[in-house]
């Protein structure tokens, strides 16, 4: 049986990929290596979301050029954003690479395959292949799954390249989600997560056109209180009293949002077109927790947008801090190819940005050890899952429906299953406790 060595990069929608990816290869035969010396085929599914991602992927493929000479037959494939993004490129650049498939047609990667030592090309500028939408999802988790519910973006924040890789907007049918949902019920999955780039304006090109809200009930009435539902990430402008109603009264729903804020300072929200402004952020959130008191909120932060002063900068600091964010991902800007932020005046240097970021880093470690503190004392439900545990083996580990994980110790725990942890100890990055009981 050939083996596939397959390396992800980026994103939770590049994690489902991989597992449509393999689903699509294992009904050719193939089967999952760890070790890349005994693959037959190496795929990189990559993230050109930032500068650095993209390195690394460079750097990797780099890696295989003496294996590439060494394997007879070792087939080197690039797939995922970076792919998209650069096309043929790739095969210029590097001479040891066979293929190179966009995000949306993976269903070419098996043609591809058997095109011998022909090299091939296959991108949104490609007619003839599709998003599989359709393959077998072969998951690494049995008790988490992503569900893509929509795929691209419609809004061209000028920093983003998601719109030139992935695409504009497309949802897929609801009926189909369902079902799809419905098996992972039936296949013993605890928790689903809904993914899109935009994940709240699902529906809307659509005939009939549905809400994301009504698909969110849909969802719910399925699972019946036997899984917990998630979704990521949502747009700002598109966090409405609906949704906020939905995540206080849907059972499945968990009090959790990722609300990507990217700056606080109303002139870089305007630059960076994110089609609100300070005040209007901060309304979604007074939204979300007047329904919700209990809601984790955590963000996306960029520092270093091309124009930012030391005073915006301080606005997004002040921001952070008024809205007392969980959590957030944090990133210094870097230009990405197609954007219209890579051609504005005023690039700031690699020292300033650095410089935020450190700074930035260090409020949100303070805030988050703070929110986390909050737990202290309190006894939480958590779904038990050793992927989360991240090296901290000698303790059971799971996430909260707030979604922070919890390390914890106990007796009889098994992965899957929901117990009651009292909270004991608290830090910026997670929560520690011991097992009170099984609670499934
Ligand atoms: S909303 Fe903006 S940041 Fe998010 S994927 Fe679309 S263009 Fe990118």
């Amino acid at each position: 049986m050939p083996k596939l060595k397959l390396i992800t990069f980026g994103c939770q929608a590049n994690d489902l990929d991989s597992e449509r990816i393999t689903g699509l290869l294992s009904s050719e035969g193939y089967t999952l290596t760890e070790r890349e010396e005994e693959a037959d085929l190496i795929l990189l599914n990559t993230c050109a979301v930032r500068e650095k991602a993209e390195h690394k992927v460079y750097s990797r493929l780099g890696s295989f050029q003496v294996l590439k000479r060494e394997r007879a037959g070792l087939k080197i494939g690039i797939c995922g954003c970076v792919a998209q993004q650069e096309g043929e490129a790739l095969l210029n650049r590097f001479p040891y690479l066979d293929f190179v498939v966009g995000p949306g047609q993976l269903t070419a990667i098996p043609s591809l395959l058997q095109a011998g030592t022909v090299r091939g090309v296959a991108t949104a500028r490609t007619p003839g292949y599709s998003y599989p939408v359709d393959a077998p999802v072969q998951r690494r988790s049995s008790i988490r799954a992503w569900v893509s519910i929509m795929e691209g973006c419609d809004h061209f924040c000028t920093f983003c390249v998601v719109p030139f890789t992935r695409g504009r907007e497309r949802s897929r049918p609801a009926q189909d989600i369902v079902e799809e949902i419905r098996g992972l019920k039936r296949h013993g999955y605890r928790e689903v997560t809904l993914l899109g780039q935009t994940v709240n304006s699902y529906g809307r090109k659509l005939t009939p056109p549905i809400s994301f809200v009504e698909l969110l009930r849909q969802i719910d009435r399925v699972v019946d209180g036997q899984m917990r539902v998630r979704f990521t990430s949502p747009h700002p402008i598109d966090v409405t009293d609906e949704l906020a109603a939905a995540i206080a009264e849907l059972p499945s729903l968990c009090e959790q949002i990722h609300l990507p804020v990217q700056s606080g300072s109303d002139r870089i929200l305007h630059q960076m077109k994110r089609g609100y402004d300070r005040d209007e952020y901060l309304e979604k959130v007074t939204l979300l927790r007047a329904r919700t008191p209990q809601i984790a909120i955590t963000t996306d932060v960029i520092v270093g947008f091309p124009g930012e002063t030391e005073e915006d900068f301080q606005a997004t600091l002040d921001l952070m801090q008024q809205v007392d964010f969980d959590g957030a991902f944090m990133f210094k800007y870097s230009p990405r190819p197609h954007t219209e932020a890579e051609r504005m005046p005023d690039q700031l240097s690699e020292e300033v940005r650095s410089r935020r970021l450190e700074q930035a880093l260090a409020l949100l470690n303070r805030l988050s050890l703070e929110r986390n503190r909050a737990y202290l004392g309190r006894t939480v439900e958590v779904l038990v899952n050793r992927e989360d545990a991240k090296g901290n083996t000698d303790r059971h580990t799971g996430r909260t429906r707030q979604n922070k994980i919890v390390h914890f110790g106990g007796e009889g725990i098994v992965d899957g299953s929901f117990v009651s942890v009292a909270i004991t100890g608290a830090t910026p990055l997670y929560l520690q406790g011991e097992m009170v009981r099984v609670v499934v």
